[in-house]
């Protein structure tokens, strides 16, 4: 006999996500170990809901940020989730009008609305840009990622599930039904009986999976990248997201200006691979806008860098290092044991893509899933 026919651990925008889609075929726990839910990754993104465009042809992230997208809008729809189709320009200089044209081809082969600007055009959208061409990408848009989270959780639980915060697990072992995990909470040690468990543990995953008893070889290695923010003091020069292109391994893509729904500019975030064996650390060292003022000012060259202002910063659970060409999300579903399924690696778009993730690690729950 099992509790559960679900367990979900981590309770950040993917595991809550998965709580929504699983909840419509069974039972469902989730236990998170922070006081509140999307405290980690999911508190520190850009919150802009992508197009697809950037990923290798193919790929998860590519597939799964085209389906996800599409029912990210309808979820915020249906479910009152603020958020906006603003619209974002990726803006190139003379030298990357080979990489902006291959980008519009790649676009139109997806079916991704784009439309290239040349300079007038562009000044004409938005003014105090700088730069000899840009893609328009009409249908990128920004959302308020705590209501999404906290939208997910309300439609799970009133399906029955059972998403409980200060629980950390500690342990898990295999049973002949399912699994025996080990969870602390404020009242001491439990433990709860599931069929099923769903590693959503984030910048933790691959040592859950090495609690979880999965073989090494098959837990890919995590380099933490860092990304910061700054925020810009005052009236918002844009109206538009204003990317750069992206770095050539897609470690990041470019210091961007993305607006929030308040329309507070920020610019970022960078890269920075944190040295092998540090956990995260969230610092924002001011001296970084000098660093950041030379690269927007590429593309902004009206920038006051004073008005620059430290924000905070998010982590990348990365499966590249940066010397490497950029890693897919993993998804493994051990061979020969009681089911589960393992997720590493979900760094960008994991927000946009959230909702086709916990309907993927449905369908391999059930044996259907394409990889
Ligand atoms: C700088 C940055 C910018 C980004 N911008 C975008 C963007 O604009 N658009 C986009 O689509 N994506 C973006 N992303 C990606 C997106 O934010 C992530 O893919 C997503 O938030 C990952 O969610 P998660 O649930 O996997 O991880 P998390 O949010 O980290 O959740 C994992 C949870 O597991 C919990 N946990 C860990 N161990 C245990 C345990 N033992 N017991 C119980 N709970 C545990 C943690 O407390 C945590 O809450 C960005 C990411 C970063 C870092």
């Amino acid at each position: 006999m099992t509790d559960f026919d679900y367990c979900i651990i981590g309770g950040g925008v993917i595991g809550l996500a998965c709580a929504h889609e699983l909840s419509h075929h069974g039972s469902v726990l989730l236990l998170e170990k922070n006081a509140h839910f999307g405290a980690e990754t999911s508190s520190r993104s850009s919150e802009v809901i992508h197009a697809g465009l950037y990923y290798p042809g193919g790929s998860l992230k590519e597939r799964l940020c085209i389906h996800g997208k599409q029912r990210l809008y309808q979820f915020c729809q249906d479910f009152d989730v603020p958020h906006q189709t603003i619209g974002k320009l990726i803006v190139a200089p003379e030298s990357g009008a080979e990489e902006l044209q291959q980008l519009l081809n790649k676009g139109q082969r997806l079916g991704i609305p784009l439309q290239r600007l040349d300079e007038q055009q562009l000044r004409e959208m938005e003014p105090e840009v700088n730069a000899h061409a840009a893609l328009y990408s009409p249908g990128t848009g920004i959302i308020d990622s705590h209501c999404y989270m906290e939208r997910l959780a309300q439609q799970a639980e009133q399906r029955g599930a059972l998403l409980l915060r200060h629980s950390e697990v500690i342990s898990a072992s295999e049973r002949e039904d399912g699994w025996q995990i080990a969870v602390r909470s404020s009242d001491g040690t439990s433990h709860i009986q599931c069929a099923a468990v769903i590693n959503a543990a984030g910048l933790y995953a691959q040592q859950m999976a090495r609690g979880l008893g999965v073989e090494q070889r098959h837990i890919p290695d995590l380099h933490l990248c860092r990304g910061h923010y700054f925020s810009y003091q005052g009236k918002s020069p844009f109206r538009h997201l204003i990317y750069p292109l992206p770095e050539k391994n897609l470690a990041g893509l470019g210091i961007h200006a993305t607006l929030d729904l308040g329309s507070q500019l920020r610019f970022g975030p960078d890269t920075e691979y944190l040295p092998a064996g540090s956990g995260p650390d969230y610092r924002v060292e001011p001296a970084l806008a000098a660093t950041f003022a030379d690269a927007i000012k590429r593309y902004f060259p009206g920038l006051k860098t004073q008005q620059l202002q430290p924000d905070y910063a998010g982590i990348r659970p990365k499966l590249h290092t940066k010397h490497e060409t950029t890693a897919d999300f993993v998804f493994h579903r051990p061979c020969n044991r009681p089911p589960a399924v393992h997720l590493f690696g979900i760094e960008s778009p994991g927000l946009t893509a959230s909702l086709a993730i916990g309907s993927f690690v449905t369908e391999m729950l059930q044996n259907k899933a394409q990889t």
